[in-house]
């Protein structure tokens, strides 16, 4: 019972800081507040530091370096707002608790995860672990929270889920805030790290660069790659430096080392892929 209403204070508390957030950058006529990415808070986006969004260098798809995979393999999959690629309510992987947090994640790629916990701490950083598993219910929260959450700026404010323009504000939310299915933390193989000593307030210019300079040059070595670097925005559609998916060694030391978004990897084995 008390962690039920903990939960929910919790919920109010991060859907309160939202409200707030958005409230302020339309005071300030901020164009660049991201929200979502992480479970309990914004991020402003000030992606000039991070480099050229506009920047691709996808290798030629030339047989002999890329991996020999099986991409149908779980650990391959592909989560997006594509129909193909939405998980359903019905998929719960096996997730148990990450070492010293509440946080879930994939039993299977535990030992990976926690190795590479252990290589950040032993460098001497401190970890705050900000997402890791969502379930589907908890996603659909989030999501409908952020839609409620716009359709309510709209003028006149829109409350009826049923009214047309309620759609223009889910369509709107799909940009900020994962569609229900359409996150992989779902899968239990993401999770948002961030340098203890620089998670708040949100902001890029407030996260500590080495932290991330750090974790990209030795996450391959543990299985996982940057999901969502800055300057792939275009190709994956967000900007979440903070955002780390477990693929496999294998695959994840060819996409840090040629400097791929995962969607590239992925098109490759799946030429029918659209992104
Ligand atoms: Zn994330």
């Amino acid at each position: 019972m008390f962690k039920k209403k903990t939960i929910w204070l919790l919920c109010m508390a991060a859907l309160c800081l939202a409200l707030y957030t958005i409230v302020i950058s339309r005071i300030e006529g901020r164009t660049d507040v991201i929200f979502g990415g992480s479970d309990n808070g914004f991020i402003r986006s000030d992606s000039a530091t991070f480099g050229d969004p506009n920047e691709y260098n996808t290798p030629e798809p030339t047989e002999d370096i890329w991996p020999d995979i099986d991409i149908d393999l779980p650990q391959y999959s592909m989560v997006n707002d594509q129909v193909a690629h939405l998980l359903t309510s019905q998929f719960e992987p096996d997730v148990d608790y990450i070492e010293g947090t509440t946080q879930l994640f994939s039993v299977a790629a535990m030992p990976y995860l926690d190795a590479m916990l252990q290589d950040l701490r032993d460098a001497g950083f401190g970890i705050y672990v900000a997402g890791a598993y969502r379930t589907y219910s908890y996603q659909k929260m989030l999501f409908d929270g952020k839609a409620s959450q716009i359709a309510m700026g709209f003028d006149p404010p829109v409350t009826d889920y049923l009214d047309p323009k309620y759609q223009e504000a889910v369509e709107e939310a799909k940009k900020i805030t994962a569609y229900p299915g359409a996150s992989e933390h779902q899968l239990g193989l993401a999770i948002d790290l961030m340098d203890k000593r620089y998670y708040t307030p949100y902001v890029y210019e407030n996260m500590n660069q080495k932290f991330y300079e750090y974790l990209d040059s030795i996450c391959a070595n543990y299985g996982f790659i940057k999901r969502y670097p800055t300057r792939k925005l275009l190709l994956t559609g967000w900007d979440e430096p903070w955002h780390y998916r477990y693929v496999g060694v294998e695959a994840a030391t060819f996409i840090m080392e040629q400097g791929i978004c995962y969607e590239e990897f992925y098109a490759h084995y799946n030429p029918d892929f659209q992104y």
